[in-house]
């Protein structure tokens, strides 16, 4: 995909504020962070939005998680935090690359939508 803008992340062809990689996943700092702790979490592989999950690579998908957990415990977020994944034009998705956002840091707002 040459004209994502995560895949250039991923890549190395853009800049970003890594905070963890392996194997399958990918994590930065967000540019323009919600709270104190604001990580974006994705997969290497690139898929469009949480809707193109299905069982041929729900497997990267675990994986992110695997690392929410792990990106968490470093970044000192005992006390909870909140995932979150915007699909598509309603959700409010607007880097059409898989990702999970990690806010943390602060006691939340309790509205979700
Ligand atoms: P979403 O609206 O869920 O698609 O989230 C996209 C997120 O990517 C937003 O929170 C942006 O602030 C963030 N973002 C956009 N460009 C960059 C960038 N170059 N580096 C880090 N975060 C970015
Ligand atoms: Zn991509």
């Amino acid at each position: 995909m040459n004209d994502c803008l995560f895949c250039k992340i991923i890549a190395g062809e853009i800049p970003s504020t890594k905070v963890y990689e392996d194997e399958y996943v990918f994590a930065f700092r967000d540019i323009n962070p919600q709270a104190p702790v604001h990580v974006l979490v994705l997969p290497k592989e690139h898929i469009c939005c949480a809707d193109k999950i299905d069982e041929t690579n729900s497997m990267l998908v675990a994986k992110c998680f695997e690392a929410v957990a792990k990106i968490a415990k470093a970044e000192g977020l005992t006390n909870g935090y909140r995932v979150v994944n915007n699909c598509g034009a309603d959700g409010g998705q607007t880097v059409k690359h898989l990702h999970f956002h990690i806010l943390g840091g602060k006691k939340l707002d309790e509205t979700m939508a």
